[in-house]
């Protein structure tokens, strides 16, 4: 597996491993992290084109409360 694909930063401000929190629903790839000391989350990774995908695969349908 190329490391380009698990793009796993470091928190900013402790410098520690970050923490998988969200995956893409289409690629599974980690799209979100979150530090395990300080709860810093970083920005969600947006793939346009699972994106796209996602789009296709599931109309729009309204959540069922
Ligand atoms: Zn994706
Ligand atoms: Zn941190």
């Amino acid at each position: 597996m190329p490391d380009g694909c698990m793009r796993i930063d470091s928190c900013r401000r402790c410098g520690i491993k970050l923490k998988i929190k969200q995956k893409c629903s289409i690629c599974t790839q980690p799209i979100k992290f979150v530090c395990n000391d300080c709860r810093l989350e970083t920005e969600e990774q947006i793939h346009s084109t699972c994106r796209l995908v996602d789009m296709h695969y599931k109309p729009l349908a309204p959540e069922i409360a």
